[in-house]
């Protein structure tokens, strides 16, 4: 489901719908504000796992220049620290906030954890797995059933990404 699509068509401003967007809206800008402070070689990738009352128990930031890990990402990061957490590696009752589609590796790796829902803001054309290249959640070896929400702060989140590469480009 885009979120962007589902709210410009609303006619009632006042509806649950609206008033759930306005809730993964104020968290994707937790995101958003974590990633802007990744550090200049990390891509700005964030990433939250928010339990079944409300709690933020995951939290991760790219970090696989920092640490030189190709598993070093924002997502796997925040679910090692959710699972910590909750003593437990299924996370049914729980909802992830990523501010990019999550890549294939991540997405295999969410859907191996059971997540109940993954939000998203911007999908990735090129490595997304979750409907931008590949939609690993509707694949026929994804057993279990996630929803997935994509366009929350969309535009927000492709300016911090493209503003990133741009800066790149030019101390190269
Ligand atoms: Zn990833």
């Amino acid at each position: 489901m885009n979120m962007k699509e589902l709210v410009k068509n609303l006619k009632d401003p006042i509806t649950e719908e609206k008033n759930t967007y306005l809730k993964y809206s104020k968290w994707m800008k937790v995101v958003l504000r974590r990633a802007q402070v990744v550090g200049e070689r990390e891509l700005p990738i964030s990433a939250l796992i928010i339990d079944q009352n409300g709690r933020c128990i995951g939290r991760g930031s790219n970090k696989r220049e920092i640490n030189k890990d190709p598993l070093g990402h924002a997502e796997l990061i925040a679910l090692r620290q959710a699972a910590w957490i909750k003593n437990d590696w299924r996370f049914n009752d729980c909802v992830m906030i990523v501010n990019l589609e999550p890549c294939q590796m991540c997405a295999g790796a969410i859907i191996q954890s059971r997540m109940g829902k993954v939000i998203f803001s911007a999908n990735d054309f090129k490595r997304g797995g979750l409907g931008g290249t590949i939609d690993l959640s509707k694949h026929k070896s994804a057993h279990h059933k996630m929803e997935v929400i994509s366009g929350v702060l969309e535009q927000e989140s492709s300016m911090l990404i493209k503003n990133w590469f741009k800066k790149l480009r030019n101390e190269k």
